[in-house]
């Protein structure tokens, strides 16, 4: 994308609005532009991260055996009353009423929607287990919607739905997305910690929270520092094995939340071992039993017969809130560093003195060869404004072209990660950006 061309507007002024980093950052570098109090409108360059987070999100829970499907942002109060939470959600779910006067909100989650939906196709034991989700906009009207894309008030979240026939059975799903998760969040740069969390509105017995840590999180959270330096699983497990010790070498160290936090266990640990801090909740996975099941009169009919209620988990990630979280994660005073995994462009290439005939040619080869992961600043401006603006976007390479080095043949390769240049070949600068 040539910048003479683009859509990728960049802001010099702080803005006064912005709290934290990340939330600076997004609006400075032109990722989001709020569109009303927690609602934003995703820009190029936010879009792009979004799909990348969203993309590897995907493939994590297709390779864990979940299969994708997309429902409807809008939905029917009559599946809520069913299930007895219309009434009881409070007034964090926005309410609407159609033409005819029909009660329909937009949704925050979907177990209702979704257990409507399983309920009409499964009959007989031989339709479990599965594994829905949906990569989907939610509506929460938060009372203090802040920080940017980290808790807004629409925002994106993947949300897969397991249906198992028996409590085993809804145990294994519940680890395959457990490590399904490890994976996803190491894959983003991001070390992610599982902490039994409280089940809270969505009920149940079994719920972990993955949370980053970082100054700014919202939660307050207890972690032995053994989990800091585990390393998430690199090769993909065998999702259909026996994940439970996979699965206990994380459980078995202490790391909670708040609400569950035990002084007493806490207090018994190595001091050495305790870390307390701050952290990001990027992830929320539950198990819950018949809670919405049975009162929505889902049944199949089992192997001897006998009519079975399937057990069921819900897991969320909160897709836009993690573009926020990665950036806190990554960044220093010049603007964001993004992980090569999930850069909306690969690399920038810098032309210092458009109108060169030798610096013209020889960033056109370089674009063209780079293709469509690549921006080009192609404008007028003066270098001072592009190294500013290529800092502050964060692409993970720089191809910088001056007239001297365009004369000889050689470019200047900036790693934004750690700040290193070097001069270089172009043939040598392309083969290290597509690593
Ligand atoms: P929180 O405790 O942060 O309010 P939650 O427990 O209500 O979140 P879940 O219902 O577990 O959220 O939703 C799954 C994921 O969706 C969360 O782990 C989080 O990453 C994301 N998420 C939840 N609320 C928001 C929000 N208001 N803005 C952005 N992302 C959110
Ligand atoms: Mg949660």
């Amino acid at each position: 994308m040539r910048l003479s061309r683009a859509f990728l507007p960049t802001l010099k002024e702080t803005p006064a609005e912005a709290q934290i980093v990340s939330h600076r950052l997004m609006l400075r570098a032109g990722l989001v532009r709020q569109t009303s109090a927690g609602i934003y409108a995703w820009l190029p360059m936010g879009l792009r991260a979004l799909q990348k987070v969203g993309q590897i999100v995907r493939e994590e829970q297709d390779r864990a055996g979940a299969q994708e499907i997309l429902m409807p942002t809008i939905q029917s109060a009559e599946l809520w009353r069913q299930s007895g939470r219309y009434d009881a959600y409070g007034p964090e779910m926005l309410r609407l009423k159609d033409r005819h006067e029909r009660d329909m909100l937009f949704g925050p989650t979907n177990e209702e929607m979704v257990t409507d939906i399983f309920r009409s196709y499964a009959k007989s034991y031989r339709d479990l287990p599965r594994n829905l989700y949906h990569i989907q906009w939610k509506f929460r009207d938060e009372v203090r919607p802040r920080f940017g894309v980290m808790r807004g008030r629409e925002f994106l979240m993947k949300d897969a739905y397991s249906f198992d026939l028996t409590k085993e059975g809804a145990e294994h799903s519940y680890r395959q997305m457990f490590l399904a998760y490890l994976r996803t969040f190491a894959r983003m740069g991001l070390k992610a910690i599982p902490m039994r969390a409280d089940t809270g509105p969505i009920g149940g017995n079994l719920s972990h929270e993955f949370i980053i840590l970082a100054e700014t999180g919202e939660s307050q959270v207890f972690v032995s520092r053994t989990l800091l330096d585990m390393d998430p699983l690199a090769e993909a497990p065998d999702y259909d094995g026996d994940l439970k010790p996979l699965v206990e070498a994380w459980t078995s160290h202490y790391a909670a939340t708040d609400e569950m936090h035990e002084p007493l266990a806490w207090e018994k640990l190595p001091e050495a071992e305790r870390v307390s801090a701050r952290g990001i909740e990027v992830g929320h996975i539950f198990y819950f039993g018949t809670k919405y099941s049975a009162p929505m009169g889902l049944s199949v009919q089992g192997a001897d017969g006998q009519a079975v209620v399937p057990e069921m988990g819900s897991y969320g990630i909160g897709v836009s809130r993690l573009v926020g979280a990665i950036i806190e994660a990554n960044h220093d005073e010049a603007g964001i560093r993004w992980p090569d995994a999930v850069a909306p462009f690969r690399a920038a290439v810098l032309n210092l003195k458009p109108g060169d005939g030798a610096c013209d040619a020889l960033c056109d080869k370089i674009y063209a060869a780079l293709g469509a992961d690549a921006v080009y600043d192609d404008r007028a401006d003066r270098a001072g404004v592009k190294f500013a603006d290529a800092d502050l976007m964060g692409h993970p390479w720089q191809v910088i072209v001056g007239p001297r080095g365009a004369a000889a043949n050689k470019v200047e390769l900036k790693r934004r990660q750690t700040g290193e240049r070097h001069e270089v070949s172009p043939e040598d600068a392309l083969g290290k950006i597509r690593g």
